[in-house]
């Protein structure tokens, strides 16, 4: 079977599960895409384990890592997956840098790494986290493949792939904060969504349901 007959299928059975039940069929479809989503994300962090085990070092600096933490994972070779031949390690910075050097050479998206944005927790707040995305900070996401969004008390975090988010982030929700930053929030009632701000446009929320994981676990 070819994987567009995969997909095929795929849409075949929620289409027949759901039966023409539009909350339903939203239900399956957000299922299969964020557990598809989640194999990828639990592929990449043993493909990094098994790498930092092994004693790699910085693909760039060449200096071993001191905490496996927030420890970049780049493809060398954009049209193949996720192997411990095909990847190398980089510290944050150093992959920044890396995609500087050669952003003329590499298109934008060949970059597998996440932007990873943490939130603490606000207890007396309607919300109990807020990412705020600024206008550069959008233009730069191109460079990623996802971003994270991560409750730093709980190292929980969600993943969207930079597309998804960059179709969200429209003129009208940009809001009067900085030079018309993004608000994304968790608010207390709607705990496993992302709550996008309505912003200076007036449109209204817009919610996303999400799946919270710790970097190797389902939750
Ligand atoms: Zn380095």
């Amino acid at each position: 079977m070819k994987p567009k007959e995969i997909l095929d299928q795929a849409r075949k059975l929620i289409a027949e599960y759901s039966s023409g039940d539009p909350d339903k069929w939203w239900y399956a479809n957000r299922y299969v895409f964020a557990r598809l989503q989640l194999d990828e994300r639990q592929t990449k962090t043993a493909v990094k384990r098994r790498l930092l085990d092994a004693g790699a070092t910085c693909h760039v600096c060449a200096t071993a890592f001191d905490s496996t933490r927030g420890v970049h994972l780049h493809r060398l070779d954009a049209d193949r997956g996720y192997s411990e031949a095909n990847c190398v390690l980089m510290h944050p910075e150093c992959h920044q840098k890396h995609h500087a050097q050669h952003s003329r050479e590499q298109l934008p998206g060949t970059c597998q790494a996440l932007c990873v944005k943490e939130s603490k927790r606000y207890e007396d707040k309607p919300f109990f986290y807020w990412w705020d995305i600024s206008p550069n900070e959008a233009e730069r996401l191109d460079r990623h493949e996802a971003v994270a969004f991560v409750q730093k008390d709980t190292g929980y975090r969600c993943v969207l792939p930079t597309p998804t988010l960059k179709l969200l982030l429209t003129p009208q929700r940009q809001t009067t904060r900085g030079a018309g930053n993004w608000g994304i929030k968790v608010l207390k009632n709607r705990p496993n969504q992302l709550a996008f701000e309505p912003g200076r446009g007036g449109e209204a929320w817009l919610f996303l349901p999400v799946v919270w994981a710790t970097e190797e676990q389902p939750h």
